[in-house]
């Protein structure tokens, strides 16, 4: 198999670049790929780490990954992408410079229409996608959260009635189910589908994955951002171990036992909540893996002489993921990522993007 300059022979590693786009600069934009071919036949595992440049944590797991990995004791094959983004690793950013903004939100998405040309990160996503789509039976997006976060892996909804029957939706949300669980962090469902396409995430890689291609693909978020944090850096490299013996690519049996339980019952979702409704400086009450219920107390917005101004109280129950990162808020900011319970169904009707 070849992906890009990496030409892949059983019971080695190769190592090549995919190249995505042409530079002004000369030469290319390169994306790193390493490609562990197995001896026995078996499926394609992609890894991706690091399309958000600063997550410093999903670089080093998808390199630690790789490194344990034997291929002569492997049944079929890994691709890896320890680090999607160049463009952002160059300047130690979050996003690309290209156009600025978020490149996992430029992953195709067939009614993300429009006559307007794509621009250069939906040609950089879309080249990387093709190669996905093209063999993975199974996709991994490492990522990180904000700093001061838990870990926990984001679970996609499965879509129906585009080109996917419902049972096919049920078989595929079976699959994806077995390997977020396998990966054993507490597991959060997305946002409702229309809150997903609003916020651009049915054209994150594994939004898109599942949405358009219907292959398995989910995003564990391992700690906070830019450094490498050494507990979700083990989840991970253990999360995708045990991935690979799930899908049988190694001799070992799976663990059953999570490496980590949510403070609160299954099933949860993701929620943006509370928002502050009074600017000032905030001071948190809770911190990440805290469960919360309705009407705690969460952050008082102080002025900035330090004086409290309000108090800001959840109204949802549910537990901390994410403390937001500063001090700063204005006028309905959001102040936590929060798992909450959900009571929305995994498998859903398509509603279209447009
Ligand atoms: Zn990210």
């Amino acid at each position: 198999m070849k992906i890009g300059t990496a030409e892949s022979r059983a019971g080695e590693l190769s190592t090549g670049y995919v190249e995505a786009t042409q530079l002004p600069t000369g030469g290319a934009e390169k994306i790193p790929v390493v490609v562990a071919e197995g001896v026995e036949t078996g499926p394609t595992l992609w890894v991706v780490g690091a399309i958000h440049a600063d997550e410093t944590t999903s670089l080093a797991v998808a390199h630690d990954f790789v490194d344990w990995l034997n291929p002569d004791e492997l049944a079929g094959r890994v691709v890896c992408v320890p680090n999607a983004n160049p463009a952002g690793f160059r300047v130690n950013g979050r996003e690309s410079y290209y156009h600025g903004d978020d490149p996992n939100r430029y992953f195709p998405a067939e009614d993300a229409g429009g006559a307007r040309p794509r621009k250069v990160q939906e040609l950089i996503n879309r080249r990387l996608f093709d190669r996905i789509t093209d063999s993975a039976d199974a996709v991994v997006a490492l990522h990180t959260s904000w700093v001061g976060s838990a870990s926990y892996v984001i679970q996609p909804r499965v879509t129906h009635g585009d080109d996917r029957t419902e049972d096919e939706a049920r078989a595929l949300a079976d699959e994806l189910t077995d390997l977020t669980e396998a990966f054993g962090l507490p597991v959060v469902n997305q946002y409702s589908q229309s809150r997903e396409i609003s916020e651009g995430l049915h054209r994150s890689l594994s939004g898109a994955a599942v949405r358009e291609a219907g292959i398995p693909a989910f995003t564990p978020e391992l700690g906070g951002r830019y450094i490498v944090e050494d507990d979700a850096r083990a989840y991970g490299v253990e999360g995708l171990k045990n991935v690979a013996r799930t899908l049988e690519m190694v001799a070992e049996s799976p663990r059953t036992d999570p490496q980590l339980e949510p403070p609160i019952p299954h099933p949860l979702k993701r929620s943006v909540h509370p928002h502050t409704d009074t600017a000032g400086v905030v001071q948190y009450r809770v911190r990440e893996g805290d469960a919360v219920e309705k009407g705690d107390a969460v952050a008082d917005i102080l002025t900035p002489h330090g004086e409290r101004k309000t108090t800001v109280r959840t109204e949802e129950d549910g537990y901390v993921l994410s403390r937001h990162e500063g001090a700063t808020a204005y006028e309905n900011d959001p102040l936590l990522d929060l798992a909450v319970p959900d009571d929305d169904p995994l498998v859903v009707p398509h509603e279209s993007a447009e």
